[in-house]
């Protein structure tokens, strides 16, 4: 709870969950624009977001209009300090408008949380689409280097053997040359085989297949102490696919397989009390899965606006 007294209660302290005794930060680089929703979820029109009225007004405007945010989610476990996927980052030439060129405060509010970059022992990439990888690198004397200097970056094998033969366009040579190269030329990046049943990548920190978004693509579920929560990355994109699993985005790789993947999560996740954190999802951004109608719903946990974790830690 709020005291008056508390010094960190600034408009910086990074919204948070308590898992355990894991305090999960969501570190925020920007709101996505409006006509998002509607290009990366086609079939969400309004009137089907219409019919799920607990998409209001959080979630969805009164107009269908779908919200959707990027950011990061960070953590300290077992003494090791992780970040969960790195956003659009700064600066990054784009074929997205929405993507190019941005001067966001990401990494002030990554230190305002009690994680600066150098601090950061693990980056984990749910996949490496541009708006994952982002901050991996920044920009330094017209070079793109590491922005997490002394951490490993970790994803799935699959993720990058597929990209490695995929025929790729001449924006995603780019994102992979100023996002994912510098990363590999430091020797920083490690590839893991994610089995089936997932891996532990850190103590309570386990990496889950979800694959379709991408075939590589992992979710990340943190336990501690009995209590469980569940990164999506692209898995789920919005709240809008508990409603109607069905419900693709259109740069879903294996869309079939996609919704196979959102649909088998779902169903484990759904009464389990497991907070699910999405990773595209708008404030309040964290929730428990039910079922509901046809489908299921999402009923918000909001995050509590409290003092950064790591006081003592953070850099002079
Ligand atoms: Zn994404």
């Amino acid at each position: 709870m709020q005291t008056p007294t508390a010094p960190e209660l600034t408009s910086a302290a990074a919204p948070s969950w308590i898992v355990g005794d894991i305090a999960l930060h969501r570190v925020d680089e920007a709101p996505l624009p409006p006509a998002t929703g509607r290009w990366l979820l086609p079939t969400a029109t309004a009137d089907v977001v219409a019919r799920h009225d607990w998409l209001q007004p959080d979630f969805a405007d009164h107009e269908g209009v779908l919200h959707l945010s990027s950011h990061s989610f960070a953590f300290s476990v077992g003494g090791r300090r992780v970040v969960v996927d790195t956003g659009v980052g700064n600066g990054k030439t784009r074929a997205n408008p929405a993507w190019h060129n941005l001067r966001t405060d990401y990494l002030r509010r990554l230190t305002d949380a009690g994680f600066p970059p150098e601090s950061v022992d693990l980056v984990i990439l749910t996949h490496l689409h541009a708006d994952h990888v982002g901050w991996n690198t920044r920009e330094a004397d017209g070079q793109w280097i590491p922005t997490f200097p002394n951490a490993r970056y970790v994803t799935s094998r699959a993720e990058r053997e597929f990209w490695a033969g995929h025929d790729m366009d001449a924006a995603r040579q780019q994102m992979f040359r100023d996002s994912v190269h510098p990363i590999e030329d430091a020797g920083l990046l490690d590839l893991v085989h994610v089995p089936a049943e997932g891996m532990d990548i850190a103590p309570g920190v386990r990496l889950i297949p979800t694959p379709g978004h991408t075939p590589g693509h992992i979710a990340v579920q943190v336990s501690s102490h009995g209590a469980t929560a569940l990164i999506t990355g692209d898995c789920i994109h919005h709240p809008v696919q508990l409603a109607d699993p069905g419900i693709g985005s259109c740069v879903d790789i294996d869309p079939a397989q996609s919704q196979a993947t959102r649909r088998a999560l779902l169903a484990s996740l759904a009464g389990t009390g497991t907070l699910v954190l999405g990773t595209h999802f708008p404030p309040p951004t964290g929730g428990h899965v039910s079922s509901h109608a046809d489908g299921y719903r999402l009923t918000p946990v909001p995050a509590d606006r409290q003092p950064a974790a790591h006081r003592t830690s953070r850099a002079a």
